[in-house]
């Protein structure tokens, strides 16, 4: 399976939010890795053939999707970053509802319902409304709906926003689970979650995919060039202003930098190990 994009650019009037992007995803879980306002939700829209790029075009097994409108919807599943359902509706009603709008006949849909209420582990809420469910269950609903068609492709937007941690580590393991021989693609902008949940991971950033590959593949990019500074408050205070500082913390009566920097930041700064949250910090330190 190969999933296909090719010079895909996008603009909103005179704004343009993708310009030219091109990937190729085939089996596996990516991570769009990107700030608020970087496109991720756009370049979704696209993929999952709800908008049309200015140019450019996606493809599917060699197939370009305009030509396949049909045939690749049953192999699409999409959660939206805030997916539609009916607060009255129970569960199981909105999964049979969704089902039939996929256009799965009765036994299969009343069939994969039942699966997937336990896959998402609302299997003894089925019957409950959903108005009266929480964020997390909510959630689980709207990854159940995605997965109704037992899509090849999964697209997840901003999956964890709103999730507590327990609910996070839920969704990890269901992810983990489902994800096996499919293309999966989930943005965030949690820098935690792309680490747990992706394979690789594209840096979206003015419009263009920056970088890409696994986290260990990524953090050689800013190899030596972290540093741990231990300071006072008053040189803290002017290191946060010359320097992109990736976390700060108090010890003994000390303030403990990490710094981002092409440069040894003060004579004692001692070289660390980067991680993805300084990564993130290195693309996306203006925004
Ligand atoms: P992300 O999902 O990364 O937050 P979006 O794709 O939602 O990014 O948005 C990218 C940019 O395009 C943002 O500046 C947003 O305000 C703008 N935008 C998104 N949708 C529209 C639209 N329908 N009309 C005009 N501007 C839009």
């Amino acid at each position: 399976m190969e999933l296909k994009l090719e010079g895909i650019q996008k603009s909103y009037g005179s704004v343009k939010v993708l310009d030219s992007i091109s990937y190729t995803f085939t089996a596996g879980v990516y991570g769009l890795l990107g700030a608020n306002g970087s496109g991720k939700t756009t370049l979704f829209r696209i993929i999952c053939g709800l908008m049309k790029p200015d140019y450019g075009r996606v493809s599917y097994n060699g197939k370009e999707i305009v030509n396949q409108a049909e045939a690749y919807r049953t192999i699409l599943g999409f959660l939206p970053q805030e997916f539609a359902y009916y607060p009255d509706f129970t569960a199981k009603k909105f999964l049979l509802y969704i089902a039939a709008l996929k256009g799965l006949s009765s036994s299969l849909a009343n069939q994969r319902c039942q699966e997937l209420l336990q896959l998402v582990g609302l299997e003894n809420i089925g019957n409950k409304k959903i108005k009266k469910f929480s964020g997390g269950m909510k959630q689980r609903l709207g990854i159940a709906q995605a997965l109704i068609n037992d899509p090849q492709i999964l697209i997840l937007d901003e999956p964890t926003v709103g999730l507590d941690p327990k609910e996070r580590v839920k969704f990890r393991k269901l992810l983990s689970s489902i994800s096996k021989d499919k293309i999966v693609i989930l943005s965030t902008h949690i820098v935690s979650d792309v680490e747990a949940l992706a394979d690789d991971i594209l840096i979206l950033k003015e419009g263009c995919i920056q970088n890409s590959g696994s986290s260990q593949e990524l953090l050689l990019e800013i190899n030596h060039q972290v540093w741990e500074c231990r300071v006072t408050e008053s040189q803290a205070k002017q290191l946060e202003i010359n320097y992109v500082v990736s976390n700060r913390r108090h010890e003994n009566g000390q303030e403990i930098l990490r710094i981002v920097s092409l440069v040894k930041p003060i004579r004692d700064a001692e070289e660390v190990a980067p991680n993805l949250e300084d990564l993130y910090l290195y693309y996306f330190r203006e925004e």
